[in-house]
């Protein structure tokens, strides 16, 4: 019985903890994986295990032996929701409806009919040079690998780079390549951004404009030039704090602006204002002299 009491004990608990944290749950044995889903009963909170338990259902070597009692296990094991990206699955497993804004057609994944009217209403504000930036959007219940809990992400060709190398916090890439999966650059936005009450009531999603101004950002390389001085007012409240400028990065303060810029209130700050109406100037293509 001492080996039963030991590997109950939180000491035994919290070393298999860290044995996750150092390895990866997949470079377990099944013995191992299996004795984490006894631990993650037990601790449902700890988002080691919990992640580690995300790995395992990824893991061929895992399914692979003992199939039926692996994935009975799995199934119980609950993998808390937000530590997948919902959004790559409606992307992978669902058509999409395809919009029309501004002459640029947009594929649209996983939008519910109210939803779809916000973001083509909210992407109507945006000339098309703007729209052409946005290979596609998807929404979903999580996003960004369930690693972000903000309304949207800009999924780029970098962070898809740090997801599927799970660099960056993504804590089941291996679950997704093992889906075999495509993976490519998308606006991901979550159904709860869409349904705040002011955004089903207005249809203009401040989301969309913060998301699509990371992606014009990328696409005529606006922010790299400015200075936070240059940005006026605008504090940036993300998750992304900034230890070096406690208003935050210059490009998310530059998203914000953007998004202000196209929500019609950056008015009242005219030294952001200037600097935004400038940026979006250089995307415009030139007009024909008078
Ligand atoms: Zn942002």
């Amino acid at each position: 019985m001492r080996t039963l009491e030991a590997s109950g004990s939180a000491a035994a608990d919290r070393n298999l903890s860290s044995i996750v944290t150092a390895r990866g749950f997949s470079e377990l044995t099944p013995e191992r994986q299996r004795e984490m889903l006894d631990c993650h009963a037990r601790h449902p909170e700890d988002r080691r295990v919990a992640r580690g338990l995300a790995h395992l259902a990824g893991s061929r070597a895992f399914r692979e032996s003992d199939a039926a009692a692996q994935s009975a296990a799995i199934s119980e094991a609950a993998i808390p929701p937000r530590l997948r990206s919902d959004a790559l699955r409606v992307l992978n497993t669902t058509e999409p409806e395809r919009i029309d804004v501004n002459g640029v057609p947009i594929d649209v994944y996983g939008a519910n009919a109210d939803e779809l009217e916000t973001i083509r209403t909210t992407l109507g504000r945006l000339p098309p040079e703007h729209l052409r930036t946005i290979p596609r959007v998807v929404v979903g219940d999580t996003i960004g690998h369930g690693n972000n809990d903000s309304g949207g992400a800009w999924v780029n060709e970098a962070a898809i780079e740090r997801y599927e190398s799970g660099r960056g916090g993504a804590r089941n890439a291996e679950a997704y390549r093992a889906e075999g999966w495509e993976n490519p650059p998308r606006l991901e936005l979550t159904h709860e951004s869409l349904s705040r009450p002011s955004v089903r009531e207005s249809h203009i999603s401040p989301t969309v404009l913060h998301e699509t101004g990371h992606a014009v950002d990328q696409r005529y390389d606006l922010s790299g030039s400015m200075t936070p001085e240059s940005l006026g007012g605008i504090d940036y409240n993300g998750r992304h704090a900034d230890p070096n400028d406690p208003r935050g990065p210059v490009s998310e303060r530059f998203a914000d602006g953007y998004m202000r810029y196209y929500l019609g209130t950056l008015g009242s700050d005219r030294v952001a204002y200037d600097t935004v109406d400038g940026a979006i100037a250089r995307t415009r293509p030139p007009t024909s002299g008078e």
